[in-house]
């Protein structure tokens, strides 16, 4: 067994600031912990659209909301809106919440297969009606709506909540002593060792730690690996900031728009053998109106990877320095949040064993890591949208076997679709089956639930009043933002 008494973060971007308030709010009296990052740290300073886990975990690291809401520039993410995926004139939603219906729980998408003609999917997907209304619903405000943040705000926030619980070092590490997998020591460049039990690698993709040798390549199954990102004015935040992330498929790739309070977050994802930066700036300045210029936009370009061991010897790599998927479905954080997570229940007590506890944290990892994979593929399919970019999405697109699982199950009329608790996946059978509605050319009605008819579409009646209630309650974010946070 080896215990863990000090714990070393190299790298304090989104993820080590993270790491670092995880274990010293949590388990600070039980372990040291330290966080070096460079003087002028270098951080890629985006990812500002957070999925549910985010205010959980900053509940679970002891912050209260209406402490951070203001200070990290946060509005409400109702959920994510897709135009022009599949065909330009679709749009999908992908909401948080999910429901179902009866005693039975019938997944609610699997009742509404009956009533394709009346209703679109959207209009009764939970908090979609007032997302479009720039609404909240106060009912749900707990736990079915994520944020939309300025992620330099964020490490700031975390950063003056924690340096006086933590060792804060400003340095550039300059060299890592390696015994085989295990970090001997670090040195700095001042020259002082630091050594410790356990090194978590928050270098992004620097990978100092870790290492670069066991990064598994992606780009088969993913098609985007370049953003320019930038930041827009509000010209009329009224309607421009809105309770929910947009992403927008466009010719060369996908744009995201982001409303944190002060400003907008946008970003043109593309692959860069496919359009060159300089086509993409001129499309995306147009496509702004002008509101952004060529020279406003920060390129940002990666490799889709993951790291074959996201823990090996006494290395544990959290953030981009354990791999990046694409901006798509905001998994980065998600994800560095699940590796926080999977640390704590393998470090149990400040001990681990290392015959098992690296390979069980590594599976888990991996599997989070492969099943978003396919989520974020899956999105890819069945477009029929022109251009260069979408040519070779269609030629090189492959359906993963979840996704081939769960349109099955979508098309068997017989058989509920699996819905989030039965699924093990990143995102869970009921974001798959969401998606995969509003993608696929047909969707099959269910009538496994035929014997309980009268009583399931009552109900489902029932729902969908309860949803034109809710758009009637609601409050404009723009009032709740001020009248609860400031
Ligand atoms: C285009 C793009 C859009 C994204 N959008 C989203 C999104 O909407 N939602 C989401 O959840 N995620 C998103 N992500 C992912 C997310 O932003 C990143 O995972 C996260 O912001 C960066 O995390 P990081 O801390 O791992 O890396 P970095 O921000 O790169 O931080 C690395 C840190 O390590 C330090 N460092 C490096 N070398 C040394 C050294 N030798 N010594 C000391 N310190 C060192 C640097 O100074 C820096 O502070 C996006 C990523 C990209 C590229």
């Amino acid at each position: 067994m080896k215990k863990v008494n000090k714990l070393v973060i190299v790298g304090g971007g989104t993820a080590g600031w993270i790491t670092a308030s995880w274990f010293s709010r949590r388990w600070g009296s039980k372990i040291d912990v330290t966080i070096i990052d460079k003087y002028q740290p270098e951080r890629v300073g985006v990812g500002e659209a957070t999925l549910l886990s985010f205010p959980s975990v900053m509940q679970k690291m002891g912050f209260r909301v209406e402490d951070w809401v203001k200070r990290i520039d946060a509005t409400f993410k109702a959920g994510i809106l897709f135009p022009g995926w599949g065909r330009e004139d679709k749009v999908i939603w992908h909401p948080f919440g999910f429901t179902s219906i009866g005693d039975n729980k019938v997944p609610m998408y699997d009742i509404w297969s009956n009533y394709q003609s009346k209703y679109d999917v959207k209009e009764i997907s939970p908090l979609y009606r007032t997302a479009m209304g720039n609404k909240i619903e106060l009912d749900y405000i707990k736990d079915t709506y994520a944020y939309q943040i300025d992620c330099g705000k964020l490490v700031t926030f975390l950063h003056d909540n924690c340096n006086k619980i933590c060792n804060y070092i400003q340095s550039d590490v300059k060299t890592v002593v390696k015994v085989d997998d295990d970090v001997e020591k670090i040195i700095l460049e001042d020259g002082s060792e630091i050594k410790a039990d356990l090194f978590i690698d928050c270098t992004g993709w620097n990978q100092l730690l870790i290492g670069k040798e066991d990064n598994v390549d992606l780009s088969d199954r993913l098609f985007i690996d370049s953003a320019l990102a930038a930041r827009v004015k509000y010209e009329n935040p009224d309607k421009e900031m809105h309770p929910y992330t947009d992403c927008q498929a466009m010719e060369h790739g996908w744009r995201w728009r982001i409303p944190t309070r002060s400003r907008i977050g946008t970003g043109y994802c593309f692959n860069k053998n496919i359009t060159s930066p300089d086509e993409v700036a001129k499309q995306f300045s147009e496509h702004w109106n002008g509101r952004i210029k060529p020279e406003d936009m920060r390129l940002l370009d990666w490799k889709p990877q993951m790291i074959d061991k996201f823990w090996k010897g006494n290395v544990v790599s959290i953030g981009l320095s354990a791999g990046f998927i694409e901006p798509l479905e905001s998994t980065g954080l998600a994800m560095m949040i699940r590796g926080c997570e999977y640390l704590e229940e393998s470090l149990y007590g400040c001990i681990y064993n290392p015959v098992f506890e690296p390979d069980i944290y590594n599976i888990r990892m991996k599997a989070s890591f492969e099943t978003a994979v396919d989520y974020v593929n899956m999105h890819y399919s069945y477009s029929e949208r022109k251009g260069k970019f979408w040519d070779y999405v269609r030629l090189s697109h492959e359906k993963s076997g979840m996704q081939i699982l769960m349109e099955n199950q979508i098309l068997d009329p017989n058989n509920e679709t699996l819905q989030t608790d039965k699924i093990s996946s990143f995102f869970g059978g009921t974001n798959w089956h969401i998606w995969l509605l509003q993608l696929m050319p047909e969707i099959t009605k269910k009538t496994y639930w035929y014997p309980d008819t009268v009583d399931i579409l009552s109900r489902f009646e029932k729902y969908i009043q309860t949803l034109d209630n809710n758009v009637k309650e609601a409050t404009p974010q723009k009032i709740l933002l001020k009248e609860w946070y400031g």
